[in-house]
């Protein structure tokens, strides 16, 4: 029996660390593990590891290292053959090969909507380690620039940061950027607090609509007392390079962050399963695909009925949980015994805000500033699966709090161009071996 997961995220890793565990004693199950990289991220402390608070690498955690029987393919999935029970799969070298499957677990998760708003590319996005390491590349590069800029007018253009979407991400996000210009600003001597510059556009009536109202108001008031200009009820229209357009204005930044939303992971959304109208793969309350059986789904890219008949909401706490479940319901499959419906109350929604600060709604209770932010970092802490990792990131956070910010900016270029090399390389060989071969 082969069980095949796609997607090492929350869903996916936790699905096959409780299926090793239920399906200990079943030799006879194979359980296989694909994903495009081969850590997986805990997103909610991917701000601390841009700012500089967190080294990079330990906002993640190799797979390998959390696995114990599955077996782990880093591939890119390009699409699932439904009918044949096929999984088509590309490594890094561009080789591309088939896994066969009697179960399918599709935990893919979704990435940033940039479909929503016109010349979406010309904005950075906000979701994995790579996109926080070049977003921290440019913080700093703009920095330089502005350092070196002849005047004011020139160092505003440079420092001025767009953030488009005020839900948890873009605010989260615009919080530890604010920490982040604080800290360096010592480096910078030339450069005036005021002449960095936050502007936030939500198109609906308030931000941080994932948490309670007040709170929310706590939060733009905490934002705005640190400069930041926000705007509700704004719609972006279109972003060009270096460029904002509203409604009756243009907006100049040296830095845009898109931060609107999500779209379900296009492979997911390319199988020709049934799916809702935001093309997430309809599953039943048990996490079985509505149409394919021998289909499962969950996370980000699953449309799970909760009692009240929604779906459940797009969050990390929610994808560990369905893991779990779905394990378990997968593991009653595997014996013959009927799977049961996921239920899941939330246990609370919280923001953090940068400089030690954070608001969180916790069972019922309203927690704003340090509490809520230690309360925010233990528990992410924990979430973490290993001890090793969880050690190397209170070293960091304790470090951070008596030393002075890094300002180091990695360049890739050199190991882009490498790696270009590299591939011309293989290109030229297989095509002499090709020629030799005819
Ligand atoms: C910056 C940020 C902060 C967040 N903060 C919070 C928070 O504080 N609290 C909270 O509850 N939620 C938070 N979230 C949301 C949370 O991260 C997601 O809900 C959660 O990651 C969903 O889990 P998932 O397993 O569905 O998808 P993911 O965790 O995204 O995992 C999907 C996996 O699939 C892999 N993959 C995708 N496509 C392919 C492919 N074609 N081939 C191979 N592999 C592929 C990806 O590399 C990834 O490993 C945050 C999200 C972001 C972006």
């Amino acid at each position: 029996m082969r069980v095949v997961v796609l997607g090492g995220g929350f869903s996916g890793v936790a699905a096959v660390r409780h299926l090793e565990r239920l399906l200990r004693r079943r030799t006879d199950v194979e359980i296989t593990l694909v994903s495009r990289e081969n850590f997986f991220v805990l997103t909610p402390l991917l701000f601390e590891a841009c700012s500089g608070r967190l080294e990079l690498r330990h906002c993640a955690q190799p797979i390998r290292a959390a696995l114990r029987r599955a077996r782990f393919i880093e591939a890119t999935v390009e699409s699932v053959d439904v009918e044949r029970q096929l999984v088509r799969t590309v490594s890094f070298e561009d080789t591309a090969y088939d896994l066969s499957y009697d179960h399918l677990v599709v935990a893919l998760g979704a990435s940033t909507n940039d479909r929503l708003i016109p010349g979406s590319s010309n904005a950075l996005t906000f979701k994995t380690v790579a996109d926080a390491l070049v977003l921290r590349n440019r913080l700093i590069d703009c920095f330089e620039r502005a350092d070196a800029a002849a005047d004011g007018a020139q160092r505003r253009e440079c420092l001025s940061v767009v953030m488009i979407g005020g839900g948890l991400v873009g605010v989260e996000l615009v919080g530890e950027l604010t920490a982040f210009a604080d800290d360096v600003l010592r480096f910078y001597p030339r450069i005036r607090r005021d002449e960095v510059g936050f502007r936030l556009f939500e198109a609906g009536p308030r931000i941080l609509p994932e948490i309670d109202a007040k709170l929310a108001v706590t939060a733009a008031r905490v934002l705005q007392r640190r400069g930041v200009d926000i705007q509700v009820s704004t719609a972006v229209q279109s972003i060009e390079a270096g460029r904002v357009r509203l409604q009756n204005d243009t907006v100049e930044a040296g830095i845009i962050v898109l931060a609107a939303g999500i779209v379900p992971s296009s492979v997911a959304s390319a199988m020709p399963v049934l799916h809702d109208q935001r093309g997430r793969i309809a599953v039943d309350a048990t996490m079985r695909s509505r149409s394919h059986p021998q289909i499962w789904a969950l996370g980000d890219c699953a449309a799970i009925p909760g009692p009240d008949g929604r779906p459940y909401p797009a969050l990390a706490q929610h994808a560990v949980r369905e893991g779990r479940h779905l394990a378990n319901n997968l593991a009653a499959a595997l014996d013959a015994r009927a799977p049961s419906s996921f239920m899941f109350r939330q246990l609370g929604t919280m923001a953090s805000l940068g400089h030690t600060r954070a608001v969180a709604r916790v069972f019922g209770l309203r927690l704003t500033g340090f509490v809520a932010w230690w309360l925010r970092r233990t528990y992410y802490l924990f979430q973490m699966p290993r001890w090793d990792r969880r050690l190397r990131i209170v070293l960091d956070w304790t470090v951070a709090l008596f030393f002075r910010p890094d300002i180091t900016r990695v360049d890739l270029r050199v190991e882009r161009e490498q790696e270009k090399e590299a591939h011309q390389l293989v290109e030229r060989a297989s095509g002499r071996h090709r020629a030799m071969q005819t």
